[in-house]
């Protein structure tokens, strides 16, 4: 006899939900959350991820008072689509955010955390460093990934060195987040502040002297050849050449002395709520929008082309305020949970701390002792309205990518270098299809169409120059 759909989409429902308390209203158990996102940060060149390098004493540092979520999975391999995602607790193809170009931005109806954070009567502020996150001029209204913030601060203050395209650097964006809590009155304590650092996306060009720290000798290496477009299959991509170099181990150890630089800047910003007596009652949130292919498959040195898990794994590190210390570590004074996570789950964790109920949840939250087995985490990569649309479906061992007219894929994340095994795994296939078929079914799915970026021609450059293309060929 054949299931309802009601009823499997039912199943399918309670298997995914978590334990009770996730969308309910409690007491507010932070005074403010403080969201920090990195940019192209991949988990494994972490040192609390397992990394040998010393990239990340800070982070690492948080992570020993803190839960550290081993299975963290992002939304898309790109910027905007991962973020409006985060932000929303929503598909990146049901807010119009599944472009392959970062050039459609959610539209108005979308409904963001900080709309609803700020709607509850706490402020609301955020600091991106990318030309990407910009706000959209006034006449195409409150769209995008800075509706909600009542304060948006995308002043870009630099050019890369290389390439002229707008950024800021982690210490500048340091600076203007420590000047905006500084000039906050002791009472102004309460606030949702999300911070996006910028500089691990290539081009890889740290300060000399942490540049320093992580050079070594190349002399064997097989060298690469230099591309002459944006793509990372089997080249260097032409936006991330560093004049006459041609070794991957070179660019490998300047995109890990990014990572050293970013993360001496976000350990300012937290000295700086320590500071000023803000961290205890704080619950902060670390995560990156996707990861970096650092030779993967022969892509190099790019993200946004495919769904490779270097791109879709990424860190999570959540240090819970004083009052769930408890229920989050136990005794302990930090937690690893190997549990599967997804960016839906940031929006229930958000609401959740601040005392708000989390209506339209998606995900779990992160402020409970345990979360449920048997989650899946779905990402996407370009539009159907654009061309071909890929999507992956994984539960944490295994990842199915699926395109329109193309057979599906299977990959098996605990052996990264075996190839599609969907042929020799038929049953597996089936399973992840019928799950992701069953989350694009689910009543409440939307599929509103993206508002197009308005570009100056300054933007436009910048868009060029970060890599990314108008028109550029479907990833897989
Ligand atoms: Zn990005």
């Amino acid at each position: 006899m054949t299931t309802p759909a009601s009823v499997r989409w039912a199943s399918f429902a309670l298997l995914c939900a978590c334990g009770s308390g996730c969308s309910r209203a409690i007491e507010p158990a932070a005074r403010r959350v403080v969201l920090v996102t990195c940019d192209t940060l991949r988990a494994d060149h972490l040192g609390c991820y397992g990394y040998a390098r010393p990239t990340s004493p800070r982070l690492d540092e948080l992570a020993r008072e803190s839960v550290l979520f081993e299975n963290q999975w992002s939304a898309a391999p790109l910027t905007v689509p991962s973020l409006s995602s985060l932000l929303t607790g929503r598909r990146p193809d049901e807010i119009g955010a599944a472009s392959r170009t970062n050039m459609q931005r959610m539209p108005a109806q979308v409904r963001t955390l900080a709309e609803v954070v700020h709607d509850a009567g706490i402020d609301t502020a955020a600091f991106v460093s990318s030309s990407v996150l910009t706000r959209p001029p006034a006449k195409q209204g409150d769209i995008g990934v800075a509706q909600g913030f009542a304060h948006y601060d995308d002043t870009l203050s630099s050019y890369e060195s290389n390439r002229p395209v707008r950024e800021r650097r982690a210490e500048a964006c340091t600076d203007a987040v420590l000047g905006w809590l500084g000039a906050r009155k002791p009472s102004e304590d309460r606030f949702f502040l999300w911070v996006h650092y910028q500089d691990p996306h290539g081009p890889y060009t740290p300060p000399t002297a942490e540049r320093a720290l992580f050079e070594r000798p190349h002399e064997s290496e097989v060298e690469l050849p230099q591309g002459s477009d944006a793509s990372g299959y089997g080249q260097i991509p032409d936006y991330q050449i560093q004049p006459g170099e041609r070794r991957p181990g070179e660019y490998v150890d300047r995109y890990d002395a990014e990572i050293h630089s970013f993360d001496a800047q976000f350990g300012r910003l937290v000295d700086g709520l320590r500071a000023r007596g803000w961290l205890d009652d704080t619950l902060l949130v670390f995560t990156a929008d996707h990861g970096e292919s650092l030779g993967e498959g022969d892509w190099w040195f790019c993200h946004g082309e495919t769904l490779q898990p270097e791109l879709l794994h990424v860190p999570l590190v959540v240090r819970p305020p004083r009052v769930l210390r408890e229920r989050m570590l136990g005794t302990s004074a930090s937690r690893r949970e190997p549990r599967l996570t997804s960016y839906l789950d940031v929006w229930p964790s958000v609401l959740e701390a601040l005392g708000l109920p989390a209506h339209d949840n998606r995900g779990c939250s992160l402020l409970g002792a345990t979360l449920p087995e048997g989650r899946i985490a779905e990402q996407w990569l370009g539009a159907a309205s654009r061309g071909r649309q890929w999507s992956a479906v994984t539960d944490g061992r295994w990842q199915l990518r699926l395109c329109a007219g193309e057979p599906a894929q299977l990959f098996d994340l605990a052996r990264p270098s075996e190839p599609d095994l969907a042929q020799s795994e038929p049953g597996r296939v089936r399973e992840l299809l019928e799950r992701h078929q069953l989350g694009l079914a689910r009543p409440d799915a939307k599929n509103l169409p993206g508002v197009p970026r308005a570009l100056d021609d300054e933007t436009r450059r910048d868009l060029r120059g970060f890599g990314y293309t108008e028109g550029a060929p479907a990833g897989h």
